[in-house]
């Protein structure tokens, strides 16, 4: 017998779960794309993602994942022999200096290892030895959905101004928007990537790229940008194809409209407070399971994880089993864990993660808790005591 029939949970950190409004307003006809609803939601649209990013900068959208958002921002501000400064704290920057690679941009990769954020020293260090300020932009993950580290943003901005330096700063949101507080405008940003499919609750296909006077003057500068990824004419269209230099991706931009409302709806504060509790709930937990097993957390100061994705270690094969058990057992899904170890690794196996991002509720996260712990009961794995408890106070207090 299974207990896994009835509505499922889909706990890897993205693509996350889609409100019922999002799935409901892309079940339609397909849409004229010349005139008419889609032609003139587009405004509103912009508008919202802005409001998320918290910027009055510029937004385009692309028919792309994250890794095309990422490429779509490079393409406009670097150019092949420009210099990119690249801190990294788990795959996914390291993930990004290899795009940036693959574009013929020269890379310094300074690697934090997979448990901690950006030292800001150490930036600081490699900023100041560019005396000919040959690194021309920073990319920054803000939080590394292998690692589950978050990273302060606006503190890479304190660096650049404290010494100087005019590199461009450019982060990576795909995990965090819409899950950890970010401040485009706020924290000095100039270059922003997400995705559709993370605290945006849409399926993936939409990767955006938000950006600001700044990069767009580098963008002036540039002697050629793909005409594809241009965000010069998809920020400021004349006509309509131009936002997505060709058929608009119509359905998607349906679910976004839904999902943008049910956020703003709820306000970026509350939004961002819901995370934080769920997020707090999970540590709760897993810190009460690790206190009579082998469960750890992946980064120790809760100062510095993340409120969209916990990364967990509990020993290989455990975490590969655990993951088979919740899903084909509870319909929990979670996450595997990603680039915590190399490829062929068997190490691999005693990681997971999870994702508790966008479209997740108090009542999700407990019966998250609750049928992790069934797992370990099914499984004979030791842990401590008063997890449930402890996740049930957190949520209690708010
Ligand atoms: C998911 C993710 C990506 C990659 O996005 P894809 O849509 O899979 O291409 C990049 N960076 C971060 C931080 C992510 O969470």
């Amino acid at each position: 017998m299974s207990l896994a029939n009835g509505r499922s949970y889909l706990a890897i950190p993205g693509p996350s779960v889609m409100p019922e409004a999002v799935l409901r307003e892309m079940h339609r006809a397909a849409p004229n794309i010349y005139e008419g609803e889609v032609v003139e939601m587009m405004d509103g649209i912009m508008r919202g993602l802005k409001r998320v990013a918290r910027t009055a900068h510029d937004a385009v959208i692309y028919i792309a994942n994250g890794h095309g958002a990422w490429e779509a921002a490079l393409s406009n501000v670097l150019a092949p022999g420009d210099l990119a400064l690249v801190p990294a704290t788990g795959r996914f920057g390291h993930g990004w200096a290899d795009q940036a690679q693959g574009l013929g941009i020269e890379t310094q990769v300074l690697d934090f290892g997979r448990k901690v954020p950006f030292d800001l020293n150490r930036v600081e260090e490699a900023l100041r030895a560019d005396k000919a300020h040959r690194i021309k932009a920073v990319l920054a993950t803000h939080v590394d959905t292998s690692s589950s580290v978050r990273n302060d943003i606006a503190g890479l901005r304190q660096v650049l101004d404290a010494v100087g330096h005019p590199a461009l700063l450019m982060a990576d949101c795909i995990a965090s928007l819409g899950c950890d507080v970010f401040e485009m405008d706020l924290w000095g940003v100039d270059v922003m990537v997400a995705a559709s499919q993370k605290g945006l609750m849409v399926p993936p296909g939409l990767g955006l790229v938000f950006f600001n006077e700044r990069a767009a003057e580098r963008r002036k500068g540039m002697e050629r940008v793909s005409r594809y990824w241009d965000w010069t004419p998809r920020a400021r269209p004349e006509f309509f194809y131009q936002y997505f230099g060709g058929t608009a991706p119509t359905h998607h931009l349906y679910g976004l409209r839904a999902s943008l409302e049910i956020i703003h709806t709820e306000g970026m504060e509350n939004v961002w407070a819901r995370h934080a509790t769920l997020a707090r709930a999970i540590w709760a937990a897993a810190e009460a399971w690790g206190a009579g097993g082998p469960l750890t957390l992946n980064v120790t100061d809760p100062a510095n994880r993340s409120h969209a994705v916990t990364a967990l270690r509990i020993g290989a094969p455990h975490g590969t089993a655990l993951r088979r058990w919740t899903e084909h057992e509870a319909g929990l899904t979670l996450g595997v864990g990603l680039g915590m170890s190399e490829p062929d690794d068997p190490k691999g196996e005693g990681f997971f993660r999870i994702g508790h991002m966008g479209h997740v509720n108090a009542q999700m996260v407990m019966g998250l808790v609750g049928s992790i712990q069934a797992g370990f009961d099914a499984l004979k794995l030791p842990y401590g005591p008063g997890a449930l408890d402890a996740a049930a106070r957190v949520i209690s207090q708010g």
